[in-house]
């Protein structure tokens, strides 16, 4: 099984399919993570806040995959932007992934009330420099901030991580982050079992037409449209599953079926809106 990888605007490249490993309970993360790696998956995504970065390290150390062969992606959290509160965040994260420098590393929420999110992002500049972390992005981004980010550090983020799935597409944030070199990763790509794709038209209709589930065929929509996703489950069949999208193409006018469902009124979206979180 071979995962496309795609390439990023610092020259590095990432898996475009990966294993996110939100709300996995710290004491199962080990378990589900070895799974994953033992299925195929080599991108991993966690951050500080969801507390089980010491699970992805210890399922790193035993699998015995080389490290140039993983891509690991962690988060700095909202209350550490200011001073040098990403040097010590990043170094915590390191220590319990147990890794000397982590793939990506993210801004993860502009926490826009508290305005230091471009002093945490030229802070990530910084420890890229210092070989900490080898592409650095953001996540949450709406597009005034990474204005902002781009214009007051002259660094465009590697990535920007965003709530995206066909109920709720982003496009002004896709449309300009794809004009500036940015790749999107589609956070709740399978819109966390909050609303209802599984049973929308457009997507069974695509999923019967080619004999997959429908999470196989919105993971297809997202990889078609160019998006990184890292879909979350701790159950193996479903991690199988996920990882399963490469033996099928939808149609132009499947995409374009699917692309419709969102009505662009925000009523897709199934996490915070990134102004409400600070
Ligand atoms: P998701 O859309 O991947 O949904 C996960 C849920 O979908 C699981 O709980 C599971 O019940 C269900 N599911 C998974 N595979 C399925 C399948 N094949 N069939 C049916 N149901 C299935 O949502 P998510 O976990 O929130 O997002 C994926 C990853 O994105 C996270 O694990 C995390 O790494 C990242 N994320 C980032 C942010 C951020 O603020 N940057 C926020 C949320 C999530």
């Amino acid at each position: 099984m071979t995962i496309p990888a795609l390439e990023l605007n610092d020259g590095n490249s990432i898996p475009q399919l990966g294993y996110g490993v939100f709300k996995v309970p710290a004491d199962e993360t080990e378990r589900a993570v070895s799974e994953a790696l033992e299925i195929g998956y080599r991108h991993i995504d966690t951050a500080a806040i969801y507390g089980n970065e010491e699970g992805v390290g210890a399922a790193i150390a035993a699998s015995g995959i080389a490290r140039d062969e993983l891509f690991i992606t962690t988060k700095l959290w909202n209350d550490r932007h200011h001073d040098d509160e990403p040097n010590a965040a990043i170094a915590e994260s390191l220590e319990k992934l147990g890794l000397d420098a982590v793939d990506l590393y993210l801004v993860h929420w502009p926490t826009p009330a508290k305005d230091d999110y471009v002093h945490a992002f030229a802070k990530l500049v910084e420890l890229r420099e210092a070989g900490l972390t080898r592409s650095i992005g953001v996540s949450n981004f709406l597009v005034p901030h990474l204005e902002r980010v781009v214009a007051e550090t002259g660094v465009t983020p590697a990535v920007n991580q965003i709530e995206l799935h066909p109920a709720y597409q982003q496009r002004d944030i896709v449309d300009w982050a794809t004009a500036h070199g940015i790749r999107i990763e589609s956070w709740g790509p399978l819109g966390q079992g909050k609303y209802d794709l599984f049973g929308t038209p457009a997507i069974a209709d695509a999923a019967a037409a080619h004999d997959v589930t429908p999470a196989q065929a919105v993971l297809r929509w997202h990889l078609q449209k160019g998006f990184i996703v890292f879909p979350k489950s701790v159950r193996a069949e479903r991690l199988r599953e996920n990882l399963d999208v490469f033996g099928f193409e939808l149609t132009g006018a499947e995409i374009a079926a699917i692309d419709a469902l969102d009505p662009l009124d925000g009523s897709g979206r199934v996490g915070s809106h990134p102004n409400d979180v600070n």
